[in-house]
């Protein structure tokens, strides 16, 4: 998006605020869609939690997209949206039986990634189709904390435990119309995944009755200039040779899905911040701007480098800044960044902020959460109000002393 543009966005609805590119989304959408135009039947589910808005969610059905959800509250969220709860894949992990039933009440697609529970649910609801999640044991993603397919993984049901499920399935006469894999993150290396869909293949041959394989995410997205991303193209030609060969051999057509968060939102997002105060130390210059990790926290907790625009000042000279936040703790965007000089009251632009960002916000030190903002049709629409006082005494309670 223009500069121009996100400043008057600044101005009409204050700061901090995260902004949209309805027209980012809809690119990345029809690009990964082009990739795999070859497959008879695609689904593109997207990951709700990446950002959950619903006015989001109804960009995404407009799209066509499905969703991908991880809690009954996501489900919720989904029904609210409008989906049909068949367009809805639920794939919660360590959540309570009650909580599975509950959504599969909906008659959300049930997805289930330990041996427990899918025996438990098996024997109380025999007709209820159900998707399982393997896990091929294959180490992708670019961080520990999100790389979710490898041996010592929560998440599920490990390949060697084959045999259990199948027994699992005969005893009980479940139907099983899905296999699943969601390896991680911030997949490097194409022929990682590649790997792991052999292993996903090779599984599903032992299911007789399968309506869809789902093949998770892990799309990787440029978060900075010279970043390695997925070459979907290269991607969608090789796996769509790989599910045509699968198909033929198993006899017929099925659909293959996808369940992207990132890929999709990503780069849509600005989160618009304005520089409170300038500080010289001997060493440094830091910019402390007007949020902190309560609305952004992935430098923080992963380590993300997300690159920051002065947009007050994009043609200034170069200087050196650490950008940091108001929080009473340290939380630190970036260190010792180049960026176009900064003056006390100019606004920075954090890109990539579309995915994992605002849903990861909090109320820490008792400030407000950010509002949102949607481009869409060449306008800007508020979709989520800034918070007020009565947000944070909301659901307290205030007892007599
Ligand atoms: C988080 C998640 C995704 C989305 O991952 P991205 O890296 O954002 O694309 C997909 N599937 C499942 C099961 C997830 O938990």
């Amino acid at each position: 998006m223009k500069n121009e543009t996100l400043l008057k966005i600044t101005k009409e609805f204050g700061n901090p605020v995260y902004v949209y590119d309805s027209n980012k989304i809809e690119a990345q959408y029809n690009r990964l869609t082009s990739a795999f135009n070859k497959v008879k039947q695609l689904k593109i589910n997207y990951a709700v939690k990446a950002l959950s808005n619903i006015s989001v969610l109804k960009f995404m059905k407009k799209l066509g997209a499905g969703l991908d959800t991880v809690s009954i509250q996501e489900v919720k969220l989904g029904l609210a949206a409008d989906f049909n709860p068949q367009n809805i894949i639920y794939t919660p992990n360590g959540v309570s039986i009650e909580e599975i039933e509950a959504v599969a009440k909906f008659g959300v697609q049930i997805n289930i990634d330990n041996l427990s529970i899918l025996e438990q649910f098996g024997t109380k609801h025999p007709n209820i189709p159900v998707c399982v999640r393997i896990n091929p044991h294959v180490m992708a993603g670019g961080n520990t904390n999100i790389s979710v397919g490898h041996i010592d993984s929560k998440f599920g049901i490990s390949i060697h435990q084959i045999p259990h499920i199948l027994r699992i399935v005969e005893n009980t006469g479940m139907h099983i119309n899905g296999i699943h894999m969601h390896t991680g993150s911030d997949i490097l290396d194409i022929d990682v995944f590649l790997y792991a869909s052999e292993i996903l293949f090779d599984t599903a041959k032992n299911f007789k009755n399968l309506d869809f394989i789902d093949f998770g995410s892990g799309f990787k997205v440029p978060y900075k200039a010279g970043d390695i991303e997925t070459d979907i193209e290269e991607f969608g030609r090789k796996l769509t040779a790989r599910f045509k060969t699968f198909c033929k051999n198993y006899g017929r057509e099925i659909t293959l899905s996808f369940e992207p968060g990132k890929f999709l939102v990503s780069e849509a997002g600005y989160f618009l911040t304005k520089v409170n105060a300038i500080k010289q130390t001997t060493s440094t210059v830091f910019a402390q701007i007007d949020s902190g990790f309560n609305h952004f926290i992935r430098p923080m907790l992963y380590g993300a480098q997300h690159e920051i625009i002065n947009i007050s000042n994009p043609k200034g000279k170069q200087r050196f800044y650490s950008v940091v936040g108001y929080i009473c703790e340290t939380d630190t965007f970036a260190n010792n960044r180049r960026i176009t000089e900064i003056n006390e009251g100019d606004i920075l632009a954090f890109k990539n902020a579309g995915a994992y960002c605002f849903t990861m916000a909090s109320n820490y030190n008792s400030r407000y959460r950010p509002a949102e903002v949607l481009w869409y049709n060449d306008k800007a629409h508020l979709i989520r109000k800034r918070e007020t006082f009565d947000d944070l005494l909301n659901n307290q309670i205030e007892i007599v002393l």
